[in-house]
């Protein structure tokens, strides 16, 4: 027999960051910024290792970010957290959603997904021995269908995962919408994971609001975050988790046997940033607006249908306007080989049939990178 994994693809992030460089392609493909986040928050993760902070650190990670993170939770949401029995730090996001999956699915359990999905959750939700049902947002809108929502949930519904806001489409999740995804959380008695790591990329007429924090949802959620995201330093792979005592307990101990740790002065570095000041984080989601309008405008320009962008480093389009042949990885491929300009389909987030006219462009890249881009793609059509 094979092993489980044979046969899966890698990761369409992995494959167009290989194909930009094998083209040397502008990346606007996988989601990462091109410039360091914080200069002080480097100098604290360097003197944290001069000053030998180099061996495992507590399980649930360093208490100067476990109460960062709770303190966070409560500025920015008004969420009372203790620090010391629902936080909990991973090794990214990704480790976070690892985690709480093996924690809380069994085998034969239902897990509700919204696709377009961020691509670890399907794989891991099988690999847990879950039962994907899937509820599909469509483009140009992607309108959460609260009646599709509703026929998903069974008797055997353990959670939801739902990401907000939402890669690839840039959806923030109106307070509406999470309004009937708590009421039918609570009215079928499931946990949700919710993983917000895009949660201070929100622009302009955008709140982010947590799952957690609506009526009932408190003791249900699995809230996730990243570092990453926060502080633009997606290498170093620190996440957290804010999740009541019942529910960290269980994840704890999946975390146990999956990183046990994250390197202690990125854990001191991050706690640092956490306690910034307003300007930091609305800077932040400014100068990304600023990118997204940016780009936006050039996309639409050259005749692709830009496509609504609530936050996030992404903005999708519509290609059909531009009567390009083949679908959305066709054009992709394409375009990375012939243009040098790297993208994302979109329809590699859907389980199966997928809309397959839509491409993801990350944005967090200086100006003279997106203008480089853009001058590619004119030169191309
Ligand atoms: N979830 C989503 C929606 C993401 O876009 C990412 C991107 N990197 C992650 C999780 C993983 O975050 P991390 O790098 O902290 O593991
Ligand atoms: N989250 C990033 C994206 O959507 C990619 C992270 C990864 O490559 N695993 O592009």
């Amino acid at each position: 027999t094979n092993p489980v994994f044979t046969g899966v693809e890698t990761t369409i992030f992995e494959r167009m960051s290989r194909l930009a460089k094998d083209h040397d392609a502008v990346n606007l493909g996988q989601g990462f910024p091109d410039v360091d986040g914080p200069a002080d928050l480097v100098e604290a993760a360097a003197q944290a290792l001069r000053t030998g902070q180099n061996q495992y650190p507590p399980m649930l990670g360093l208490p100067e970010l476990r109460k960062a993170v709770a303190d966070t939770n409560k500025r920015f949401y008004d969420l009372d957290v203790d620090w010391q029995r629902e936080v909990m730090v991973t090794s990214g996001a990704t480790e976070a959603l690892a985690d709480s999956i093996l924690a809380l699915i069994e085998p034969g359990d239902e897990v509700i997904l919204i696709e377009p999905l961020y691509d670890c959750y399907l794989p891991m939700v099988q690999r847990a021995g879950g039962v994907v049902v899937s509820v599909r947002l469509t483009p140009p809108n992607w309108k959460l269908d609260v009646a599709a929502l509703a026929r998903a949930f069974t008797e055997n519904t353990k959670a939801v995962l739902i990401n907000n806001p939402m890669n690839p489409c840039a959806k923030v999740f109106s307070d509406g919408e999470l309004s009937e995804i708590a009421r039918l959380c609570v009215e079928n008695d499931c946990y949700a994971i919710c993983d917000e790591v895009y949660e201070h990329l929100v622009f302009e007429g955008h709140q982010h609001r947590p799952l957690m924090s609506y009526e009932g949802m408190r003791d249900r959620c699995v809230r996730i975050g990243s570092a990453g995201k926060t502080f633009s330093f997606t290498g170093w792979k620190v996440g957290y988790i804010t999740a009541s005592a019942n529910l960290l307990e269980p994840i704890a101990k999946a975390h146990q046997f999956v990183t046990f740790t994250t390197p202690p002065n990125l854990q001191q570095a991050v706690a640092t940033g956490l306690a910034k000041d307003d300007a930091y984080y609305a800077g932040l989601a400014q100068d990304l607006q600023k990118k997204r309008d940016r780009i936006a405008g050039d996309l639409a320009s050259l005749g692709f249908r830009v496509l609504p962008c609530d936050g996030t480093y992404f903005v999708t389009v519509d290609a059909s306007p531009l009567g390009l042949e083949g679908s959305d990885q066709d054009i992709c491929l394409r375009m990375v080989q012939e243009a040098g300009v790297a993208a994302v389909p979109v329809s590699a987030f859907y389980v199966a049939e997928a809309p397959t006219n839509c491409i993801r462009f990350c944005f967090c890249k200086q100006d003279a990178v997106l203008t480089e881009a853009i001058a590619r793609l004119s030169a191309w059509l």
